[in-house]
């Protein structure tokens, strides 16, 4: 039917008239452009001939996606001209015959410019890495003292720009993939950006395009809601080099307590970040016993740096309840009587069990601030399982030597690991093809990768290897999981 029109020309009026005669066919239980429609689609340049010039076959295919878009999907007419602009006749044709197919939209996938949305898609997310971490940076860690404001509160009510331009980029790929958009909401995106950006949630269909290389990323960390370690490297890459990271300041605020010590600066640094990775839940008793110790009293000034008073919403039953496998705060949470432990790996391998339960009224409870929850104490529960199982096996293992060369060291310079909990595997192999950083200082480096991630994503091994330069020292990165390491330590042991 839509070839009887290959070739026709005519007035808006005539146009009125086809679009009238096709639409029943094509958009049935829709009212058929009138002529003053036809007209407004013209000025809103829907129909994309010049002025002046009379309405042709294009103009009858752009009519009848523009017709079933305004109607079945409820897109704006902006989203249409764009859409339309990137689409040949036989697209559109295409779209056409297949329109009524699939009600879900999905039937419009292969007609969609999905090369520039791919495009779109990475860069969006680039800049919603970017406009994430300056959000924390200012609202967050600049009330904690952790790190000072570095970004100007923006206009548009504190929303930081590249997160609002972040924004209006994603509305419109999902608006071209489902024809529903959620982000006119910062929560909401904040919210999505829990979950890897193929998941449902994010509504862009374009998943299996190997293009896409952000799929994979989770930008926001789903239990204590700081940005991700990816995010960041995203965000730094995204920005040119110019962000502070918020890891590096951790690191920065510890190195300033090690200078205040008797002792070696390397001694301090391992023992302050041993002690509040294994105390993330901490009594303010036990906490005054540590930093009394011989070197550690830097601690007192910096403590409200790292650690937070327990707030009375997380108490279950008016307690604490303390995760037996990490000594964590278990959160409440519905359909958990005892709560879940906030360290994800953790909480993702083992069942939920009560350690101890702590009565914040007979002693102060203190809790690692989110930051601190996020980059530090996460990660510790692999470190901390590889540094406590090579300990038991007879090796000298060290936790973050030299001032966090590596997360575990293991008899001296022999064997380097990195623990790493990177959602996307890429993103993993792209940050270590930047730099291993001190890694380099050891023999044998390694990458371990959390149990969870590797039993979730059984390729996920095989795609940071697969990534991972080929020559340099990138090439010289053994890369397993954290169980693979134990297992290997062992198999060494036994190997003399
Ligand atoms: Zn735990």
């Amino acid at each position: 039917m839509l070839n009887d029109y290959k070739g026709w020309t005519g007035s808006a009026d005539e146009l009125a008239g086809v679009l009238a005669t096709l639409a029943p066919a094509y958009v049935p239980e829709v009212e058929p452009p009138s002529l003053r429609v036809v007209r407004d689609w013209r000025n809103k340049g829907i129909f994309s001939q010049p002025k002046q010039k009379p309405y042709g076959y294009r103009q009858v295919l752009e009519g009848v996606a523009a017709l079933w878009w305004l109607s079945k999907k409820g897109w704006q007419s902006k989203v249409i001209v764009e859409t339309l602009s990137a689409l040949q006749d036989s697209d559109l044709v295409d779209f056409i015959k297949r329109m009524n197919l699939d009600d879900s939209g999905v039937a419009a996938a292969p007609v969609r410019d999905t090369r520039r949305q791919v495009r779109d898609a990475n860069v969006a997310i680039e800049l919603l890495a970017r406009g994430i971490v300056r959000q924390y940076q200012y609202t967050v860690l600049g009330r904690h003292g952790i790190v000072r404001q570095t970004q100007p509160l923006g206009e548009n009510g504190g929303i930081h720009k590249d997160l609002r331009l972040a924004m209006s980029k994603l509305s419109r790929l999902q608006v071209e993939c489902r024809g529903e958009d959620h982000c006119a909401c910062v929560h909401d995106v904040l919210s999505m950006a829990k979950a890897p950006v193929s998941s449902e949630g994010w509504g862009i269909d374009l998943v299996d395009q190997t293009d896409f290389e952000h799929k994979d990323i989770v930008l926001v960390d789903p239990v204590h809601s700081t940005p991700t370690r990816e995010c960041q490297d995203l965000a730094l890459m995204a920005a040119g080099g110019e962000i502070d990271l918020i890891e590096g300041r951790l690191h920065d605020q510890l190195r300033a307590i090690v200078g205040r010590s008797v002792l070696s600066p390397a001694e301090v640094y391992t023992a302050v970040r041993g002690f509040i990775c294994r105390n993330p839940l901490v009594n303010l008793s036990v906490a005054n016993a540590f930093m009394s110790r011989s070197g550690m009293n830097g601690l007192y000034k910096a403590f409200r740096d790292f650690y937070e008073e327990l707030h009375e919403g997380m108490l279950i039953g008016g307690m604490a309840h303390k995760c037996v496998h990490c000594g964590a705060l278990m959160r409440p949470r519905r359909g958990y009587p005892d709560g879940v432990c906030s360290v994800e790996p953790c909480f993702r391998s083992n069942p939920a069990k009560v350690g101890e339960r702590l009565d914040p009224v007979r002693d102060k409870l203190f809790v690692a601030v989110p930051a601190v929850m996020a980059y530090w104490v996460t990660p510790a529960y692999d470190e901390i399982r590889i540094h406590d199982a090579a300990k038991a096996m007879g090796y000298v293992a060290e936790l973050y030597p030299d001032e966090d060369a590596c997360d575990v060291g293991i008899n001296g310079q022999a064997v380097g690991i990195d623990a790493k909990n990177y959602a996307s595997p890429t993103r993993l192999a792209k940050k270590l093809n930047g730099s291993i950083g001190r890694l380099r200082n050891y023999d044998t480096r390694i990458i371990a990768v959390s149990d969870h991630l590797v039993a979730s994503r059984r390729d996920y091994v095989g795609v940071v290897r697969s990534e991972l330069l080929k020559k340099g020292e990138p090439s010289t990165l053994r890369v397993m999981s954290v169980s693979d390491v134990i297992a290997w330590l062992r198999r060494e042991v036994r190997n003399g």
